[in-house]
Protein backbone atom coordinates (compact mmCIF):
# COMPACT_ATOMS: atom_id res chain seq x y z
CA UNK A 1 0.00 0.00 0.00
CA UNK A 2 1.46 3.27 -1.14
CA UNK A 3 2.52 5.39 2.10
CA UNK A 4 0.49 8.75 2.10
CA UNK A 5 3.42 10.53 3.68
CA UNK A 6 6.07 10.19 0.79
CA UNK A 7 6.11 12.63 -1.40
CA UNK A 8 5.61 11.58 -5.38
CA UNK A 9 8.62 12.20 -7.61
CA UNK A 10 8.56 15.39 -9.74
CA UNK A 11 6.98 14.61 -12.87
CA UNK A 12 9.80 13.49 -15.36
CA UNK A 13 10.42 15.08 -18.51
CA UNK A 14 11.21 12.80 -21.44
CA UNK A 15 13.32 14.35 -24.89
CA UNK A 16 9.98 14.33 -26.63
CA UNK A 17 8.38 16.52 -24.19
CA UNK A 18 11.32 18.57 -23.89
CA UNK A 19 11.03 19.35 -27.78
CA UNK A 20 7.83 19.88 -27.72
CA UNK A 21 8.04 22.58 -24.75
CA UNK A 22 11.16 24.40 -26.44
CA UNK A 23 9.09 24.55 -29.78
CA UNK A 24 6.22 26.06 -27.95
CA UNK A 25 8.16 28.41 -26.46
CA UNK A 26 9.99 29.59 -29.67
CA UNK A 27 6.66 30.54 -30.87
CA UNK A 28 6.40 27.13 -33.11
CA UNK A 29 2.63 27.05 -33.50
CA UNK A 30 2.25 24.62 -36.38
CA UNK A 31 4.06 21.44 -37.72
CA UNK A 32 3.42 19.05 -40.51
CA UNK A 33 4.64 15.59 -41.35
CA UNK A 34 4.80 11.93 -41.19
CA UNK A 35 4.88 10.38 -37.81
CA UNK A 36 6.70 6.71 -37.00
CA UNK A 37 9.56 5.25 -35.31
CA UNK A 38 11.00 7.62 -33.30
CA UNK A 39 9.14 10.47 -33.10
CA UNK A 40 5.36 9.43 -33.09
CA UNK A 41 5.34 10.35 -29.59
CA UNK A 42 6.73 13.72 -30.05
CA UNK A 43 3.95 14.49 -32.22
CA UNK A 44 1.60 14.13 -29.81
CA UNK A 45 3.07 15.81 -27.11
CA UNK A 46 3.54 18.50 -29.10
CA UNK A 47 -0.19 18.41 -30.26
CA UNK A 48 -0.75 18.23 -26.31
CA UNK A 49 1.04 21.64 -25.73
CA UNK A 50 -0.82 23.52 -28.70
CA UNK A 51 1.27 23.11 -31.71
CA UNK A 52 -1.35 21.91 -34.57
CA UNK A 53 0.21 18.69 -35.95
CA UNK A 54 -0.93 18.16 -39.62
CA UNK A 55 -0.40 14.87 -40.33
CA UNK A 56 0.48 13.66 -44.32
CA UNK A 57 0.62 10.72 -46.63
CA UNK A 58 4.32 11.53 -47.70
CA UNK A 59 7.17 13.78 -46.18
CA UNK A 60 7.66 15.30 -49.39
CA UNK A 61 4.00 17.14 -49.45
CA UNK A 62 4.74 17.62 -45.80
CA UNK A 63 8.15 19.12 -46.50
CA UNK A 64 6.97 21.53 -49.04
CA UNK A 65 4.00 22.53 -47.03
CA UNK A 66 6.44 23.96 -44.14
CA UNK A 67 8.34 25.44 -46.54
CA UNK A 68 5.29 27.29 -48.14
CA UNK A 69 4.27 27.95 -44.28
CA UNK A 70 7.06 29.44 -43.47
CA UNK A 71 7.11 31.96 -46.02
CA UNK A 72 3.68 32.62 -45.75
CA UNK A 73 4.02 33.58 -41.42
CA UNK A 74 7.55 34.52 -42.20
CA UNK A 75 8.11 31.75 -38.88
CA UNK A 76 9.94 28.81 -39.63
CA UNK A 77 7.56 26.27 -40.92
CA UNK A 78 8.12 22.82 -38.93
CA UNK A 79 8.55 19.09 -40.91
CA UNK A 80 8.38 16.37 -38.38
CA UNK A 81 10.39 13.06 -40.07
CA UNK A 82 10.87 9.71 -38.94
CA UNK A 83 15.10 8.73 -39.55
CA UNK A 84 16.68 7.21 -42.57
CA UNK A 85 13.87 7.62 -45.06
CA UNK A 86 11.70 9.84 -43.78
CA UNK A 87 14.13 12.18 -43.22
CA UNK A 88 15.81 11.99 -47.29
CA UNK A 89 11.86 12.43 -48.08
CA UNK A 90 11.68 15.23 -46.42
CA UNK A 91 14.76 16.92 -47.82
CA UNK A 92 12.68 17.40 -50.93
CA UNK A 93 10.90 20.36 -48.92
CA UNK A 94 13.96 21.49 -47.27
CA UNK A 95 16.02 22.07 -50.54
CA UNK A 96 12.88 23.69 -51.63
CA UNK A 97 13.12 26.09 -48.94
CA UNK A 98 16.42 26.83 -49.27
CA UNK A 99 15.88 27.55 -53.01
CA UNK A 100 13.04 29.60 -52.36
CA UNK A 101 14.88 31.43 -49.43
CA UNK A 102 11.99 30.65 -47.05
CA UNK A 103 12.36 29.35 -43.30
CA UNK A 104 11.84 25.97 -42.52
CA UNK A 105 13.10 23.37 -39.74
CA UNK A 106 13.35 19.35 -40.52
CA UNK A 107 13.46 17.77 -37.43
CA UNK A 108 14.16 13.97 -37.86
CA UNK A 109 14.26 10.85 -35.35
CA UNK A 110 17.50 9.07 -35.92
CA UNK A 111 19.08 5.97 -34.83
CA UNK A 112 20.21 5.08 -31.58
CA UNK A 113 23.38 6.80 -30.88
CA UNK A 114 25.11 3.47 -29.22
CA UNK A 115 24.34 1.59 -32.63
CA UNK A 116 26.10 3.65 -34.99
CA UNK A 117 27.67 2.38 -37.74
CA UNK A 118 26.45 -1.34 -37.05
CA UNK A 119 22.95 -0.66 -39.66
CA UNK A 120 20.56 -0.14 -36.79
CA UNK A 121 16.93 0.41 -37.97
CA UNK A 122 16.90 3.24 -40.66
CA UNK A 123 20.18 4.49 -39.69
CA UNK A 124 21.70 6.91 -41.70
CA UNK A 125 24.19 9.96 -41.25
CA UNK A 126 21.70 12.53 -41.39
CA UNK A 127 23.84 16.03 -40.66
CA UNK A 128 25.69 14.74 -43.88
CA UNK A 129 22.83 14.08 -45.83
CA UNK A 130 21.35 17.27 -45.06
CA UNK A 131 24.03 19.57 -45.19
CA UNK A 132 23.66 20.36 -48.94
CA UNK A 133 20.21 22.12 -48.19
CA UNK A 134 20.55 23.49 -44.53
CA UNK A 135 22.57 26.89 -43.54
CA UNK A 136 22.93 25.28 -39.56
CA UNK A 137 22.25 21.68 -38.20
CA UNK A 138 22.30 20.66 -34.70
CA UNK A 139 22.58 17.32 -33.38
CA UNK A 140 20.94 16.99 -29.77
CA UNK A 141 23.23 14.00 -28.45
CA UNK A 142 22.23 14.01 -25.00
CA UNK A 143 18.90 15.41 -23.48
CA UNK A 144 20.39 18.04 -21.93
CA UNK A 145 21.29 19.55 -25.65
CA UNK A 146 17.52 20.16 -26.69
CA UNK A 147 16.86 23.02 -25.44
CA UNK A 148 19.95 25.39 -27.01
CA UNK A 149 19.56 23.44 -30.24
CA UNK A 150 15.72 23.76 -30.83
CA UNK A 151 16.28 27.67 -30.34
CA UNK A 152 19.22 27.54 -32.52
CA UNK A 153 17.28 25.64 -35.63
CA UNK A 154 14.41 28.15 -35.25
CA UNK A 155 16.83 31.54 -34.95
CA UNK A 156 18.99 30.24 -37.90
CA UNK A 157 16.20 29.85 -40.00
CA UNK A 158 14.97 33.00 -40.47
CA UNK A 159 18.06 34.94 -39.64
CA UNK A 160 19.61 36.88 -42.52
CA UNK A 161 18.63 35.17 -45.38
CA UNK A 162 15.87 32.79 -44.54
CA UNK A 163 16.58 29.29 -45.11
CA UNK A 164 16.22 25.91 -44.31
CA UNK A 165 17.89 24.48 -40.73
CA UNK A 166 17.77 20.90 -39.71
CA UNK A 167 17.65 19.38 -36.16
CA UNK A 168 18.38 15.59 -35.64
CA UNK A 169 17.07 13.63 -32.34
CA UNK A 170 18.72 10.38 -31.80
CA UNK A 171 16.31 7.64 -30.45
CA UNK A 172 18.12 6.98 -27.72
CA UNK A 173 17.99 10.91 -26.43
CA UNK A 174 14.06 11.18 -26.95
CA UNK A 175 13.67 8.49 -24.53
CA UNK A 176 16.06 10.11 -21.76
CA UNK A 177 14.03 11.73 -19.07
CA UNK A 178 15.03 14.84 -16.44
CA UNK A 179 12.82 16.21 -13.68
CA UNK A 180 11.01 19.42 -14.58
CA UNK A 181 12.50 21.91 -12.51
CA UNK A 182 15.78 20.72 -14.69
CA UNK A 183 13.58 21.13 -18.05
CA UNK A 184 12.43 24.63 -16.61
CA UNK A 185 16.72 25.55 -15.94
CA UNK A 186 17.79 24.50 -19.20
CA UNK A 187 14.96 26.23 -21.21
CA UNK A 188 15.59 29.45 -18.93
CA UNK A 189 19.47 29.09 -19.98
CA UNK A 190 19.10 28.28 -23.86
CA UNK A 191 16.58 31.67 -24.06
CA UNK A 192 19.24 33.63 -22.11
CA UNK A 193 22.05 32.80 -24.56
CA UNK A 194 20.05 33.07 -28.01
CA UNK A 195 22.67 34.39 -30.49
CA UNK A 196 21.21 38.29 -30.67
CA UNK A 197 23.08 39.10 -33.79
CA UNK A 198 20.76 36.22 -35.53
CA UNK A 199 17.84 38.02 -34.48
CA UNK A 200 19.16 41.62 -35.06
CA UNK A 201 18.31 43.05 -38.68
CA UNK A 202 21.12 44.72 -40.61
CA UNK A 203 21.71 48.87 -40.39
CA UNK A 204 20.79 50.13 -43.05
CA UNK A 205 23.38 52.93 -44.74
CA UNK A 206 21.52 55.84 -45.09
CA UNK A 207 23.91 57.41 -48.32
CA UNK A 208 22.67 54.28 -49.66
CA UNK A 209 19.27 56.02 -49.27
CA UNK A 210 20.17 59.27 -50.62
CA UNK A 211 22.00 58.03 -53.27
CA UNK A 212 19.27 55.61 -54.49
CA UNK A 213 16.56 58.87 -54.28
CA UNK A 214 18.89 60.13 -56.76
CA UNK A 215 19.15 57.66 -59.17
CA UNK A 216 15.05 57.28 -59.01
CA UNK A 217 14.70 61.04 -59.25
CA UNK A 218 16.84 61.48 -62.20
CA UNK A 219 16.15 58.55 -64.12
CA UNK A 220 13.92 59.03 -67.43
CA UNK A 221 12.57 55.28 -67.54
CA UNK A 222 12.52 53.97 -63.75
CA UNK A 223 10.64 50.70 -63.10
CA UNK A 224 10.17 49.18 -59.27
CA UNK A 225 10.48 45.53 -59.31
CA UNK A 226 9.48 43.18 -56.04
CA UNK A 227 9.86 39.66 -55.62
CA UNK A 228 8.63 37.10 -52.84
CA UNK A 229 11.48 38.55 -50.70
CA UNK A 230 9.31 42.02 -50.07
CA UNK A 231 6.44 40.05 -50.13
CA UNK A 232 7.67 38.20 -47.00
CA UNK A 233 9.09 41.23 -45.33
CA UNK A 234 5.42 41.87 -45.55
CA UNK A 235 6.55 45.64 -47.40
CA UNK A 236 3.35 45.84 -49.02
CA UNK A 237 2.95 49.36 -47.74
CA UNK A 238 5.65 50.92 -47.77
CA UNK A 239 6.06 49.56 -51.36
CA UNK A 240 2.55 51.52 -52.37
CA UNK A 241 3.44 54.72 -50.39
CA UNK A 242 6.34 54.46 -52.43
CA UNK A 243 4.86 53.77 -55.94
CA UNK A 244 1.63 56.02 -55.24
CA UNK A 245 3.99 58.86 -54.46
CA UNK A 246 6.63 58.87 -57.53
CA UNK A 247 3.97 57.36 -60.02
CA UNK A 248 7.03 55.07 -60.99
CA UNK A 249 5.60 52.07 -62.66
CA UNK A 250 5.95 48.54 -61.19
CA UNK A 251 7.04 44.65 -62.13
CA UNK A 252 5.94 41.84 -59.70
CA UNK A 253 7.62 38.52 -60.16
CA UNK A 254 5.15 35.43 -60.42
CA UNK A 255 5.16 35.41 -56.39
CA UNK A 256 5.48 39.04 -56.02
CA UNK A 257 2.28 39.71 -57.82
CA UNK A 258 -0.51 40.96 -55.32
CA UNK A 259 1.85 42.84 -53.28
CA UNK A 260 0.71 45.80 -55.33
CA UNK A 261 -2.96 44.85 -56.86
CA UNK A 262 -2.27 43.78 -60.58
CA UNK A 263 -5.07 45.63 -61.15
CA UNK A 264 -3.01 49.31 -60.20
CA UNK A 265 -2.38 51.66 -63.28
CA UNK A 266 1.13 51.28 -63.04
CA UNK A 267 1.06 47.86 -62.92
CA UNK A 268 3.58 47.10 -66.07
CA UNK A 269 2.89 43.33 -65.60
CA UNK A 270 1.12 43.20 -69.18
CA UNK A 271 3.97 45.40 -70.57
CA UNK A 272 6.69 43.31 -68.99
CA UNK A 273 9.24 43.59 -71.66
CA UNK A 274 8.90 47.06 -73.11
CA UNK A 275 9.56 47.85 -69.15
CA UNK A 276 12.45 45.90 -68.47
CA UNK A 277 13.85 46.16 -72.18
CA UNK A 278 13.36 50.00 -71.30
CA UNK A 279 13.85 50.78 -68.33
CA UNK A 280 17.11 52.68 -67.05
CA UNK A 281 17.11 52.72 -63.28
CA UNK A 282 15.07 49.65 -62.35
CA UNK A 283 15.07 49.16 -58.23
CA UNK A 284 14.73 45.96 -57.46
CA UNK A 285 13.12 44.98 -53.92
CA UNK A 286 13.90 41.30 -52.98
CA UNK A 287 13.98 39.59 -55.87
CA UNK A 288 17.04 37.59 -57.17
CA UNK A 289 18.41 38.32 -60.73
CA UNK A 290 18.35 34.76 -61.31
CA UNK A 291 16.59 33.32 -65.00
CA UNK A 292 13.29 34.01 -63.47
CA UNK A 293 14.67 37.62 -64.04
CA UNK A 294 16.83 36.66 -67.59
CA UNK A 295 19.92 37.93 -65.06
CA UNK A 296 19.22 41.01 -65.66
CA UNK A 297 21.12 40.90 -68.98
CA UNK A 298 20.89 41.72 -72.52
CA UNK A 299 18.75 41.39 -74.55
CA UNK A 300 15.60 40.94 -72.33
CA UNK A 301 16.85 44.31 -70.09
CA UNK A 302 18.96 47.28 -71.88
CA UNK A 303 22.99 47.52 -71.17
CA UNK A 304 22.78 50.70 -69.62
CA UNK A 305 20.32 49.47 -66.83
CA UNK A 306 21.27 50.80 -63.67
CA UNK A 307 20.23 48.31 -60.54
CA UNK A 308 19.73 49.63 -57.52
CA UNK A 309 19.28 46.02 -55.36
CA UNK A 310 17.43 45.99 -52.14
CA UNK A 311 18.30 42.72 -50.34
CA UNK A 312 18.63 41.32 -46.93
CA UNK A 313 21.60 38.94 -47.98
CA UNK A 314 24.97 40.68 -48.78
CA UNK A 315 26.52 37.74 -50.65
CA UNK A 316 23.26 38.19 -53.09
CA UNK A 317 24.58 42.21 -53.50
CA UNK A 318 27.86 40.82 -54.47
CA UNK A 319 26.94 37.82 -57.05
CA UNK A 320 25.25 40.66 -59.29
CA UNK A 321 27.53 43.22 -58.22
CA UNK A 322 24.50 46.12 -59.36
CA UNK A 323 24.76 49.85 -59.92
CA UNK A 324 23.95 50.11 -56.15
CA UNK A 325 23.35 47.62 -53.25
CA UNK A 326 21.50 48.31 -50.33
CA UNK A 327 21.86 45.84 -47.46
CA UNK A 328 18.90 45.94 -45.00
CA UNK A 329 14.87 44.77 -44.61
CA UNK A 330 12.84 45.05 -47.96
CA UNK A 331 10.17 47.14 -45.59
CA UNK A 332 12.77 49.35 -44.02
CA UNK A 333 14.82 50.06 -47.10
CA UNK A 334 11.47 51.18 -48.80
CA UNK A 335 10.30 53.02 -46.17
CA UNK A 336 13.29 55.22 -45.80
CA UNK A 337 13.31 55.64 -49.59
CA UNK A 338 10.12 57.15 -49.69
CA UNK A 339 10.78 58.81 -46.48
CA UNK A 340 13.87 60.35 -48.18
CA UNK A 341 11.54 61.05 -51.35
CA UNK A 342 8.95 62.98 -48.79
CA UNK A 343 11.09 66.14 -48.26
CA UNK A 344 11.59 67.08 -51.70
CA UNK A 345 8.70 65.41 -53.80
CA UNK A 346 8.81 64.51 -57.30
CA UNK A 347 5.92 62.46 -59.14
CA UNK A 348 6.13 61.30 -62.86
CA UNK A 349 2.49 61.59 -63.43
CA UNK A 350 -0.13 60.28 -65.75
CA UNK A 351 0.99 62.05 -69.12
CA UNK A 352 4.68 61.66 -68.64
CA UNK A 353 6.20 59.79 -71.83
CA UNK A 354 7.39 56.49 -70.13
CA UNK A 355 4.21 56.22 -67.88
CA UNK A 356 1.74 56.46 -71.17
CA UNK A 357 4.44 54.11 -73.21
CA UNK A 358 3.71 51.09 -70.20
CA UNK A 359 0.04 52.38 -70.05
CA UNK A 360 -0.44 52.11 -73.73
CA UNK A 361 1.65 48.97 -74.04
CA UNK A 362 -0.20 47.18 -71.14
CA UNK A 363 -3.64 48.30 -72.44
CA UNK A 364 -3.07 46.88 -75.95
CA UNK A 365 -1.70 43.61 -74.35
CA UNK A 366 -4.78 43.15 -71.92
CA UNK A 367 -7.12 43.96 -75.10
CA UNK A 368 -5.27 41.14 -77.26
CA UNK A 369 -5.18 39.07 -74.27
CA UNK A 370 -9.04 39.47 -74.07
CA UNK A 371 -9.73 38.69 -77.29
CA UNK A 372 -7.95 35.39 -76.92
CA UNK A 373 -10.05 34.64 -73.88
CA UNK A 374 -13.14 35.43 -74.89
CA UNK A 375 -13.11 32.64 -77.88
CA UNK A 376 -15.12 29.51 -76.23
CA UNK A 377 -13.33 26.72 -77.28
CA UNK A 378 -14.68 23.26 -76.77
CA UNK A 379 -13.04 20.89 -76.36
CA UNK A 380 -10.87 23.14 -73.66
CA UNK A 381 -8.08 24.69 -74.85
CA UNK A 382 -6.08 26.30 -71.85
CA UNK A 383 -7.86 30.03 -71.80
CA UNK A 384 -11.31 28.89 -71.99
CA UNK A 385 -11.33 27.63 -68.61
CA UNK A 386 -8.37 29.43 -67.44
CA UNK A 387 -10.48 33.10 -67.85
CA UNK A 388 -13.78 31.04 -65.94
CA UNK A 389 -11.53 30.09 -63.31
CA UNK A 390 -10.03 34.10 -63.16
CA UNK A 391 -13.32 35.20 -63.17
CA UNK A 392 -14.59 33.04 -60.49
CA UNK A 393 -11.99 33.65 -58.29
CA UNK A 394 -11.76 37.78 -58.74
CA UNK A 395 -16.04 36.99 -57.80
CA UNK A 396 -15.12 35.72 -54.10
CA UNK A 397 -13.96 39.50 -53.31
CA UNK A 398 -11.82 39.86 -50.03
CA UNK A 399 -10.17 38.12 -48.76
CA UNK A 400 -8.95 37.34 -51.85
CA UNK A 401 -8.49 33.58 -52.41
CA UNK A 402 -4.88 31.90 -52.32
CA UNK A 403 -3.89 30.69 -55.76
CA UNK A 404 -1.49 27.84 -55.97
CA UNK A 405 -0.50 26.86 -59.29
CA UNK A 406 2.06 24.58 -61.17
CA UNK A 407 2.38 22.30 -63.99
CA UNK A 408 4.17 24.06 -67.36
CA UNK A 409 1.01 24.95 -69.34
CA UNK A 410 -0.67 25.39 -66.78
CA UNK A 411 0.80 27.58 -64.51
CA UNK A 412 2.02 29.95 -67.52
CA UNK A 413 -1.13 30.63 -68.48
CA UNK A 414 -2.57 31.40 -65.05
CA UNK A 415 0.63 33.23 -64.46
CA UNK A 416 -0.40 35.92 -67.01
CA UNK A 417 -4.58 35.33 -66.85
CA UNK A 418 -4.99 35.15 -63.06
CA UNK A 419 -4.85 38.43 -61.23
CA UNK A 420 -3.82 38.81 -57.99
CA UNK A 421 -5.10 41.38 -55.99
CA UNK A 422 -3.74 40.90 -52.35
CA UNK A 423 -0.51 40.00 -51.04
CA UNK A 424 0.94 36.73 -50.63
CA UNK A 425 -2.11 35.28 -52.30
CA UNK A 426 -0.06 33.20 -54.93
CA UNK A 427 2.09 30.15 -54.85
CA UNK A 428 3.84 28.23 -57.74
CA UNK A 429 6.86 26.56 -58.56
CA UNK A 430 8.75 29.06 -57.48
CA UNK A 431 12.83 29.85 -57.90
CA UNK A 432 13.23 25.48 -58.81
CA UNK A 433 10.21 25.16 -60.77
CA UNK A 434 9.26 22.50 -58.15
CA UNK A 435 6.90 20.25 -59.43
CA UNK A 436 4.66 18.12 -57.05
CA UNK A 437 4.44 21.26 -54.32
CA UNK A 438 0.21 21.80 -55.31
CA UNK A 439 -1.24 20.09 -52.48
CA UNK A 440 1.48 20.65 -49.84
CA UNK A 441 1.51 24.01 -50.75
CA UNK A 442 -2.94 24.36 -50.37
CA UNK A 443 -2.53 23.07 -47.18
CA UNK A 444 -0.01 25.45 -45.67
CA UNK A 445 -2.27 28.29 -46.68
CA UNK A 446 -5.51 26.75 -45.73
CA UNK A 447 -3.80 26.13 -42.05
CA UNK A 448 -1.88 29.68 -42.14
CA UNK A 449 -4.83 31.63 -43.62
CA UNK A 450 -7.73 30.04 -42.38
CA UNK A 451 -10.40 33.01 -43.50
CA UNK A 452 -9.08 32.43 -47.06
CA UNK A 453 -10.51 29.93 -49.89
CA UNK A 454 -7.43 28.24 -51.41
CA UNK A 455 -7.46 27.34 -55.25
CA UNK A 456 -5.17 25.22 -56.53
CA UNK A 457 -4.81 25.60 -60.35
CA UNK A 458 -2.51 22.69 -61.61
CA UNK A 459 -1.83 20.20 -64.41
CA UNK A 460 -2.57 16.57 -64.06
CA UNK A 461 1.06 15.92 -64.00
CA UNK A 462 1.71 18.30 -60.86
CA UNK A 463 -1.51 17.29 -58.90
CA UNK A 464 0.15 13.23 -59.28
CA UNK A 465 2.82 13.97 -57.53
CA UNK A 466 0.90 14.68 -54.30
CA UNK A 467 -2.69 13.65 -54.86
CA UNK A 468 -3.19 11.50 -51.98
CA UNK A 469 -3.03 14.56 -50.30
CA UNK A 470 -6.29 14.96 -51.03
CA UNK A 471 -7.08 12.78 -48.17
CA UNK A 472 -5.77 15.07 -45.88
CA UNK A 473 -7.66 18.10 -47.10
CA UNK A 474 -10.73 15.97 -46.40
CA UNK A 475 -9.63 14.79 -43.04
CA UNK A 476 -8.85 18.51 -41.65
CA UNK A 477 -11.94 19.58 -44.09
CA UNK A 478 -9.89 22.28 -44.97
CA UNK A 479 -11.44 25.22 -47.66
CA UNK A 480 -9.32 24.11 -50.60
CA UNK A 481 -10.54 23.27 -54.27
CA UNK A 482 -8.40 21.96 -56.48
CA UNK A 483 -8.64 22.33 -60.45
CA UNK A 484 -6.80 19.62 -62.23
CA UNK A 485 -6.37 20.66 -65.96
CA UNK A 486 -6.40 17.04 -67.53
CA UNK A 487 -4.91 16.58 -71.02
CA UNK A 488 -3.70 13.12 -70.21
CA UNK A 489 0.13 13.09 -69.58
CA UNK A 490 3.25 15.69 -68.98
CA UNK A 491 2.78 18.39 -71.53
CA UNK A 492 -0.23 16.63 -72.65
CA UNK A 493 -0.65 14.17 -75.69
CA UNK A 494 1.72 12.09 -77.12
CA UNK A 495 4.17 14.50 -79.73
CA UNK A 496 7.05 12.27 -80.12
CA UNK A 497 8.90 12.58 -83.33
CA UNK A 498 8.28 9.16 -85.46
CA UNK A 499 11.97 8.22 -84.91
CA UNK A 500 11.56 8.11 -81.74
CA UNK A 501 8.41 5.47 -81.66
CA UNK A 502 10.83 2.36 -82.13
CA UNK A 503 12.92 -0.22 -80.51
CA UNK A 504 11.62 -2.55 -78.42
CA UNK A 505 9.38 -0.77 -76.25
CA UNK A 506 7.71 1.27 -79.18
CA UNK A 507 4.10 0.10 -78.20
CA UNK A 508 4.57 1.24 -74.81
CA UNK A 509 2.95 4.71 -73.57
CA UNK A 510 4.82 7.53 -74.03
CA UNK A 511 7.19 8.88 -71.33
CA UNK A 512 4.81 11.88 -71.27
CA UNK A 513 1.44 10.13 -71.44
CA UNK A 514 -1.19 9.00 -68.51
CA UNK A 515 -4.25 7.02 -68.55
CA UNK A 516 -6.75 9.19 -70.87
CA UNK A 517 -9.59 10.70 -68.98
CA UNK A 518 -8.30 9.93 -65.58
CA UNK A 519 -11.00 10.26 -63.17
CA UNK A 520 -9.18 12.41 -60.73
CA UNK A 521 -12.44 13.85 -59.12
CA UNK A 522 -13.20 10.57 -58.14
CA UNK A 523 -10.16 10.07 -56.03
CA UNK A 524 -11.56 12.65 -53.49
CA UNK A 525 -14.74 10.69 -53.19
CA UNK A 526 -12.90 7.93 -52.04
CA UNK A 527 -12.70 9.84 -48.59
CA UNK A 528 -15.61 11.66 -49.03
CA UNK A 529 -14.90 15.04 -50.59
CA UNK A 530 -16.94 16.32 -53.48
CA UNK A 531 -15.81 15.56 -57.06
CA UNK A 532 -16.42 17.35 -60.45
CA UNK A 533 -15.86 16.97 -64.05
CA UNK A 534 -16.05 19.42 -66.09
CA UNK A 535 -15.81 19.52 -69.79
CA UNK A 536 -17.78 22.50 -70.81
CA UNK A 537 -17.91 25.78 -70.09
CA UNK A 538 -21.44 25.46 -68.02
CA UNK A 539 -19.92 22.57 -66.43
CA UNK A 540 -16.64 24.27 -64.90
CA UNK A 541 -18.70 27.65 -63.74
CA UNK A 542 -21.69 25.82 -61.63
CA UNK A 543 -18.59 23.42 -60.28
CA UNK A 544 -16.75 26.02 -59.35
CA UNK A 545 -19.39 28.66 -57.90
CA UNK A 546 -20.81 25.59 -55.89
CA UNK A 547 -16.80 24.51 -54.11
CA UNK A 548 -16.19 28.25 -53.91
CA UNK A 549 -19.81 28.33 -51.87
CA UNK A 550 -19.48 25.41 -49.56
CA UNK A 551 -15.58 25.86 -48.95
CA UNK A 552 -14.99 22.28 -48.55
CA UNK A 553 -12.29 20.36 -50.00
CA UNK A 554 -12.81 19.70 -53.93
CA UNK A 555 -11.45 19.00 -57.15
CA UNK A 556 -12.65 19.72 -60.24
CA UNK A 557 -11.39 17.57 -63.16
CA UNK A 558 -11.31 19.70 -66.22
CA UNK A 559 -11.13 17.62 -69.62
CA UNK A 560 -8.65 19.28 -72.04
CA UNK A 561 -7.72 18.88 -75.43
CA UNK A 562 -4.71 16.80 -75.22
CA UNK A 563 -3.18 18.36 -77.88
CA UNK A 564 -3.34 22.06 -76.60
CA UNK A 565 -0.17 23.83 -75.04
CA UNK A 566 3.67 23.30 -75.88
CA UNK A 567 5.76 21.08 -74.80
CA UNK A 568 7.68 22.56 -71.34
CA UNK A 569 5.11 25.39 -71.41
CA UNK A 570 7.36 28.44 -72.07
CA UNK A 571 10.69 27.37 -71.36
CA UNK A 572 10.79 24.39 -75.24
CA UNK A 573 14.19 25.61 -75.63
CA UNK A 574 15.54 23.93 -72.68
CA UNK A 575 13.92 20.25 -73.77
P1 LIG B 1 11.43 36.11 -56.83
O1 LIG B 1 11.39 34.65 -57.16
O2 LIG B 1 10.12 36.68 -56.45
O3 LIG B 1 12.16 36.89 -57.87
P2 LIG B 1 13.65 35.50 -55.14
O4 LIG B 1 13.34 34.33 -54.28
O5 LIG B 1 14.49 35.26 -56.34
O6 LIG B 1 12.30 36.27 -55.49
O7 LIG B 1 14.40 36.59 -54.27
C1 LIG B 1 14.00 36.92 -52.99
C2 LIG B 1 15.14 37.70 -52.38
O8 LIG B 1 14.63 38.37 -51.26
C3 LIG B 1 16.30 36.84 -51.89
O9 LIG B 1 17.50 37.27 -52.47
C4 LIG B 1 16.32 37.05 -50.39
O10 LIG B 1 17.62 37.12 -49.85
C5 LIG B 1 15.62 38.38 -50.26
N1 LIG B 1 14.95 38.62 -48.98
C6 LIG B 1 14.39 37.74 -48.13
N2 LIG B 1 13.88 38.36 -47.07
C7 LIG B 1 14.10 39.67 -47.24
C8 LIG B 1 13.82 40.83 -46.48
N3 LIG B 1 13.19 40.76 -45.32
N4 LIG B 1 14.22 42.01 -46.99
C9 LIG B 1 14.89 42.10 -48.17
N5 LIG B 1 15.18 41.04 -48.92
C10 LIG B 1 14.80 39.84 -48.48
Amino acid sequence: MADAHVKNPPPAIDGNALVSMCLSRAGIDRMFGVVGIPVTSLANRAQALGVRFIAFHNEQSAGYAASAYGYLTARPGVLLTVSGPGCVHGLAGLSNAAANAWPMILISGSSDQSLTGRGDFQELDQIAAVKPFSKFSAKATDITEIPKSVFSVVDWAVAGRPGGTYLDLPTDVLHQTIDESEAERLIAEALKSRDKALIEKPRIDNSKIKKAVELLRSAQRPLIVFGKGAAYAKSENELTKLVESTGIPILPTPMGKGLISDKHELAATAARSLAIGKCDVALVVGARLNWLLHFGEPPKWSKDVKFIIVDVCEEEIELRKPFLGILGDATEVVGMIHKEIKDDPFCLGKTHPWVEAVRNKGKDNVAKMEVQLSKVVVPFNFLTPMKIIRDAILGVGSPAPVVVSEGANTMDVGRSVLVQTEPRTRLDAGTWGTMGVGLGYCIAAAVASPDRLVVAVEGDSGFGFSAMEVETLVRYQLPVVVIVFNNGGVYGGDRRNPDEITGPYKDDPAPTSFVPGAAYHVLIEAFGGKGYLAGTPDELKSALAESFSARKPAVINVTIDPYAGAESGRLQHKN
